[in-house]
């Protein structure tokens, strides 16, 4: 799914995640229009991929059986050790900073 970060001109910052409409407009608090900054896809891999734990995975179905067949799940960010947590926002937060700043880089989750 992808995620869309927003800032308003009153200085708020917004990430929003949507489902399929790109287009999607944002209201602030303050009643303005936010602005889109960037987006990025979080989850977006339809395509095959390898997979280190579960091997080939073709699909998102596919992978959900490969899951339960091998008994694993995945681990919610909540469950990392806080400072695993701390250091996963703060690359979070760099990599907004330097999309804004209008950096081509790719982000992989
Ligand atoms: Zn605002």
């Amino acid at each position: 799914m992808p995620i869309y970060g927003f800032h308003c001109l009153c200085g708020a910052e917004l990430d929003q995640y949507f489902k399929m409409d790109d287009n999607k407009q944002v209201q602030c608090a303050c009643g303005r229009q936010m602005v889109r900054d960037y987006s990025f896809n979080v989850k977006a891999d339809i395509e095959p991929y390898k997979d280190n734990t579960l091997g080939y995975v073709k699909s998102r179905r596919h992978k959900d059986q490969l899951m339960k067949d091998k008994g694993v799940r995945i681990v919610d960010k909540s469950e990392y050790p806080k400072h695993v947590q701390e250091g996963m926002n703060r690359d979070l937060d760099q990599y907004k900073h330097r999309k804004r700043k209008g950096e081509n880089i790719k982000f992989y989750a």
